[in-house]
């Protein structure tokens, strides 16, 4: 008697242990380093020759004159499709190929993929090679076991996602990729730990808050007006009420780490008067009142709350702020948003991966939501496809940090949680 499938799976994924090792390795030595856009088209060559091989039908696409996209630094993507023996659904694997600079604070070398005990070390090998890797392992495996599978399974990796996928998904959802009509399911293998689903993220407004004066000689200040303290202004005022107001807001959303269960703001940077000499410079600065005073804002907001409101709060505050002080001048520039978004817990792709993970880790699923965006951003609004989420091995904390890794036994579960799920929904 043939033993069944569930069990097939997890014996042949073992048995690839050391091709997912490779595989995850290989893609770290391709140092896609965003910003500038590094070694796009060299990391989706590769993974066309691993999918192609594996018998998917691969397109390369570039993103012509998207944000980020320029002869020096293209912006590639890659969709594999590989068709089943029948009608059915499309699940698509979607991971970023782009990794995030190194920064200080490594012991090892980031694009060495040195393996230690059960760990790959690496830029990207959490956030997230790795995850890319084990959907590869699970597909091929899954197609092996199951070559009269109905429906398509479909991989991609895409550019751009850690400066806001524009010229990745949301280029390609543009284009039609992530159609309902195509694709049905959707996987991010985002580092989310292997036994939880993230179901979506918060929202973003990013914002430029500018005050103006007036500029005078710095001897004589009151024939001037200065915006650095007027700005000294907002900021007493974004104390005494707004950040009180923001920890007053809630979400049931199950946002982690518990921090973010509430609204938040950054305030990223601020800027006033001459501006920075060039290191190089070893003179002193000029005396003169600052004309103008900037900051840049990060709003992060609840799926509770509407963007409108939450805009109107800063422009509240700044009109309160206007009162007190009769000189008083501001602007505020709008840089960025993204609508909160969350798929149901009974949706298809939700409701088959927490069974596939109770089944293989012999344990219930964890719901979470991600205090910041990822490319679901796009497939939500711009490909209208609702039934979308994020898992993934690995350890959310340590993206982006020096020494990431990714667990190796954690690959291997996950890539058994993910052909399993593909059974669920694909196994004649
Ligand atoms: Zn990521």
């Amino acid at each position: 008697m043939k033993a069944p499938l569930q069990t097939r799976l997890a014996a042949e994924i073992v048995s690839r242990r050391d091709a997912l090792i490779r595989l995850t390795q290989d893609l770290i030595r391709i140092p896609t380093l965003n910003p500038p856009g590094r070694n796009y088209l060299e990391i989706c060559e590769y993974l066309a020759g691993q999918l192609g091989k594996a018998g998917f039908k691969v397109n390369l696409i570039r993103a012509e004159g998207a944000l980020g996209d320029s002869v020096a630094h293209p912006r590639w993507n890659l969709v594999a499709r590989h068709e089943g023996a029948g009608a059915g659904d499309c699940v698509h694997f979607n991971s970023h190929h782009d990794v995030v600079e190194v920064g200080h604070g490594w012991t090892r070398d980031p694009f060495g993929a040195e393996v230690e005990g059960d760990r790959i070390y690496g830029r990207g090998s959490c956030d997230m090679k790795g995850g890319l890797a084990v959907s590869i392992i699970a597909a091929e495996t899954f197609i092996a076991a199951c070559p009269g599978y109905r429906g398509a399974i479909e991989i991609s990796a895409t550019a751009d996602e850690e400066s806001g996928g524009f010229g990745g998904v949301a280029y390609l959802a543009e284009r039609g990729w992530f159609a309902p009509d195509r694709v049905q399911h959707v996987i991010i293998p985002e580092p989310l730990h292997k036994d939880r689903i993230c179901l979506g993220h918060r929202g973003v407004w990013w914002a430029e808050i500018e005050t103006k004066g007036r500029i005078a000689h710095g001897s004589m200040p009151f024939l001037g007006d200065c915006a650095v303290r007027h700005m000294g202004a907002v900021l007493e005022e974004m104390e005494a009420t707004l950040f009180p107001l923001l920890a007053t807001k809630r979400t049931a959303m199950p946002v982690i780490p518990d921090g973010a269960k509430q609204s938040t703001l950054n305030i990223n940077a601020i800027h006033g008067g001459a501006a920075e000499q060039a290191e190089d410079y070893t003179g002193l600065p000029a005396p003169c009142v600052p004309d103008r005073c900037r900051i840049t804002i990060d709003r992060r907001y609840l799926i509770e709350e509407d963007l409108a409101e939450v805009k109107g709060e800063i422009t509240a505050m700044l009109d309160r702020v206007k009162t007190q002080r009769p000189s008083f001048d501001y602007e505020i520039r709008d840089l960025f948003e993204v609508r909160p978004t969350m798929t149901e817990k009974d949706a298809p792709i939700v409701r088959t991966t927490a069974v596939a993970i109770e089944k293989v880790l012999g344990r219930t699923a964890g719901y979470v939501v991600s205090p910041g965006t990822y490319d679901q951003k796009h497939i939500d609004r711009i490909g209208r496809l609702k039934n979308c989420i994020a898992y993934g091995p690995g350890v959310l904390d340590l993206a982006h940090q020096p020494d990431e890794w990714i667990g190796i036994t954690d690959m291997e579960d996950s890539a058994k949680v993910m052909a399993l799920v593909l059974a669920e929904l694909l196994a004649p």
